[in-house]
Order: structure tokens, then C-alpha cells, then sequence
């Protein structure tokens, strides 16, 4: 499975997920620089080889292995591959970050290329991205299954991300009305108009005073394209991307 390092239970729960379903896992940690389109981002994000080694010594078995690549041994030269994913990549993440799931593609698939796993283990922390590397194994024609696997979050609530380690004491204490919002919207989303949802999230978290959302969007789980009205015959999810001072946070829930 895919990691950038800096592990947490997040990550923790799909390695051990892996170790239980198969013979041998594979983890891979490497800070893509690729997939960063804010370079801040890049340089500050937290990096600790040696304290992620020592979790993994823990949880992995004999045959099991840990793949640290360097940046010159992924990119030896400069990279050229444009993915097109349509209209997963024109939404949210994609919208906001731009060139980010064009990086995060080219690292799955050489990732995936010299690993060839059977199954590669997803957090649905980040759902985008799932859908996105979904569409990627198509294109590429990777003989790869994808298992999504759940949010794990702080008793509080709030998502764990590598990234909650650069939020200060106040951003991390303000945090956790993300989650919330998004589960009391969950509840009332049969009863309330979208538009009305979305600014009530909005305000919720903004109410805070330390935290701005960039966007709240409702929409449809395979598409991932914004769901209109109600209807019960629709998966539908909620994703938000929020700024907590330097840091930026995502989070998602499925609604009903
Ligand atoms: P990252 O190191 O952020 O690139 O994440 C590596 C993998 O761990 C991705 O598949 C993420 O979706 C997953 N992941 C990260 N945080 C969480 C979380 N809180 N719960 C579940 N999966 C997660």
C-alpha cells in the first residue's frame, strides 16, 4: 500500500487490514514531490523515517516488505505522462489542486508497476483519489483490485492525517467542528434542501473563527459529480477541504 510517511493509526489500519487478507504486504513510503502543487506544502511536510520504520517493524511479518524509494529512483528523468481522468479530476480535490491527480497517478501506477500486487489497500480519507486511481488502473490496464477501506479518525472526531501534526494547539482544538458539521448534515440531509446544508456547514465551521472552507460539496459516490436534490436511489457523499492556518485539512462522510 501507498503511503507518504509520517504514519498514524490511519495508515496503520490498512497495513493491518493487508497483513491479515494476504501473504505479503508491501508498503511504500515516498513524499511524491509531483502531486504537491503548493511547494510550502511540500517542504514542510512531516517526514520521520525512522519512528515509521519502527510502527512497521511492529506489524509486518518475515515476507513482508517496506519499499523507501528515493526521488531520483522514481523520476530518473522528467515526467510527461497527462492522464486524462474526465470529470473525476474537474471536481473538488481536482479543482482546488491543480496537476495534483495527474502526480498521484503517475506514482500509483510506477508503484504498482514494479510491486504488481494483487490488491491494493485505499483509505476512503481520501475518496477522490480512490475513484481517481480506480480510473487509472483502467486505463493503464492493471490487473489490480482495490480495497477501500474506512475513515479512522481521533476520538474527537476529526480525521487522521500525517498533516494534524502541523496544526497549532488552537487548529487542532478547532478541528474536530469539521466531522461534526458533517455528521449533523448527514442526519438532516433528507429533510433539508442542499444549498441550505451546504452554507450551514459552512457556517459551522467558519463559526470557529480559525477555520475558512474552501468548498462543501454533495455529490454522487461513482460520478462524484454534485447531486442536486435528494433521492433515495442515489449514494451520495459530502466532502469538505478547509483551511486550519498554514494547514490544509479534507474530510468526507456518506450521507444516510
Ligand atoms: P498518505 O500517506 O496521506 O498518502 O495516505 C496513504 C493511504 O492511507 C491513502 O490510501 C490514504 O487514504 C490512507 N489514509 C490516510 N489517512 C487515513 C485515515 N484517517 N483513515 C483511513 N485511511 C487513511
Amino acid at each position: 500500500m501507498p503511503t507518504m510517511g509520517a504514519l498514524h493509526e490511519g495508515h496503520l489500519s490498512l497495513i493491518r487490514s493487508s497483513v491479515e487478507e494476504n501473504r505479503c504486504t508491501a508498503v511504500s513510503i515516498f513524499v511524491n514531490p509531483i502531486q504537491f502543487n503548493n511547494p510550502s506544502d511540500l517542504e514542510k511536510y512531516p517526514r520521520d523515517l525512522e519512528t515509521d520504520l519502527n510502527l512497521l517493524r511492529d506489524l509486518l511479518r518475515e515476507d513482508d516488505f517496506v519499499f523507501v524509494p528515493s526521488v531520483t529512483e522514481m523520476y530518473p528523468e522528467p515526467v510527461t505522462t497527462r492522464y486524462d481522468f474526465d470529470a473525476l479530476e474537474t471536481v473538488m480535490e481536482g479543482q482546488y489542486r491543480p496537476g495534483h491527480f495527474n502526480g498521484v497517478g503517475i506514482v500509483v501506477n510506477r508503484l504498482l508497476r514494479i510491486v504488481e500486487p494483487d490488491r491494493i489497500y485505499l483509505g476512503e480519507k481520501d475518496f477522490q483519489q480512490l475513484a481517481i486511481i480506480r480510473r487509472l488502473t483502467q486505463i493503464e490496464q492493471l490487473p489490480v483490485k482495490i480495497v477501500p477501506c474506512p475513515i479512522i479518525r481521533e476520538p474527537d472526531g476529526l480525521a487522521m492525517s500525517s498533516r494534524n501534526q502541523r496544526l497549532t494547539p488552537e487548529h487542532r482544538k478547532a478541528a474536530p467542528a469539521i466531522y461534526r458539521a458533517l455528521k449533523e448534515a448527514s442526519a438532516d440531509f433528507s429533510t433539508r434542501d442542499i444549498a441550505g446544508l451546504i452554507s450551514r456547514i459552512t457556517e459551522q465551521i467558519e463559526a470557529t473563527g480559525l477555520l475558512k472552507v474552501e468548498y462543501v460539496e454533495f455529490v454522487d459516490e461513482a460520478s462524484l459529480q454534485p447531486v442536486a436534490r435528494h433521492d433515495e436511489s442515489q449514494a451520495v457523499r459530502c466532502f469538505v477541504a478547509v483551511q486550519a492556518g498554514e494547514v490544509r485539512l479534507i474530510d468526507n462522510v456518506r450521507i444516510g
